[in-house]
């Protein structure tokens, strides 16, 4: 297979189409659509990119090498990334195996430079869209796929934070298991849905992650001199989803 047709088929077992990849990579729609037609070939550094965004080995992608199956949480880049993840020694820090790279997540760490992290905006700057929507209070929210678009619905009447919570629950399935939403995912109160509960404790310690990153516990962490409630109230969160996030207890 040549590239543009291990591409392709990235392409289409992800159901991703080319406009949606140009669009998380930044970069203009006949560019991908050249790969594809191998008229042209990515930097190896876009390669790790794409292989991360589409859920595929990035090694399999480059040449071929491998079956081209990503794992759901270690795209395993290896020497291809060029941004490894963070070794911080913090205290706050937590085992870590989720590859932060790719196109979406370079969105979503520039709105990780401050607290609360607004999920709003990195819905809006990845094309999702957000619907607030009056629901029953056993209903978290969901993310459909309609052609090319996904949208995310939250209950409106929860807490703010819990909110906060379920987009970035959604988010996490839009980033890591979107070749599994098919025609959509509704989660209910306790995160559970039609996917396993792998695959939601998984979308919970994402959201997390999405919401308390690494260098933003340890500052606030000091700042507020580890004081639970006084951090959970800083990013807007629960602290339960903080706990969460310091590995103290699983969503189960
Ligand atoms: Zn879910």
């Amino acid at each position: 297979m040549s590239f543009g047709e291990r591409l392709s088929k990235a392409l289409h077992d992800a159901e991703t189409s080319q406009s949606e990849l140009s669009r998380l990579l930044g970069i203009r729609q006949p560019s991908v659509n050249a790969w594809v037609k191998d008229k042209n070939q990515p930097e190896t550094k876009r390669v790790a990119e794409i292989a991360s965004a589409l859920n595929v080995d990035a090694g399999w992608l480059l040449d071929g090498r491998g079956d081209g199956v990503g794992s759901l949480m270690t795209a395993t880049l290896g020497k291809f990334v060029d941004n490894p993840s963070d070794n911080s020694t913090s205290s706050w820090a937590v085992e870590n195996d989720l590859q932060q790279t790719g196109a979406a997540w370079q969105i979503i760490k520039r709105e990780q430079q401050e607290a609360p992290v607004r999920v709003g905006v990195i819905c809006e700057q990845l094309g999702i869209n957000l619907v607030e929507k009056l629901g029953p209070d056993s209903l978290c929210g969901s993310i459909v796929k309609d052609g090319d678009d996904y949208t995310i619905t939250v209950n409106s009447m929860h807490h703010p934070n819990r909110q906060r919570f379920t987009i970035a629950h959604e988010l996490a399935h839009y980033l890591q298991h979107r070749h599994l939403i098919g025609d959509g995912v509704v989660d209910d109160a306790l995160y559970r849905s039609n996917l396993s509960s792998k695959i939601e404790r998984e979308a919970n310690t994402i959201a997390a992650r999405i919401l308390m990153p690494d260098h933003l516990l340890e500052y606030i962490g000091a700042q507020e001199e580890d004081d639970m409630e006084a951090v959970a109230l800083r990013f807007g969160v629960s602290r339960q989803a903080l706990a969460l996030r310091l590995g103290q207890i699983t969503f189960d």
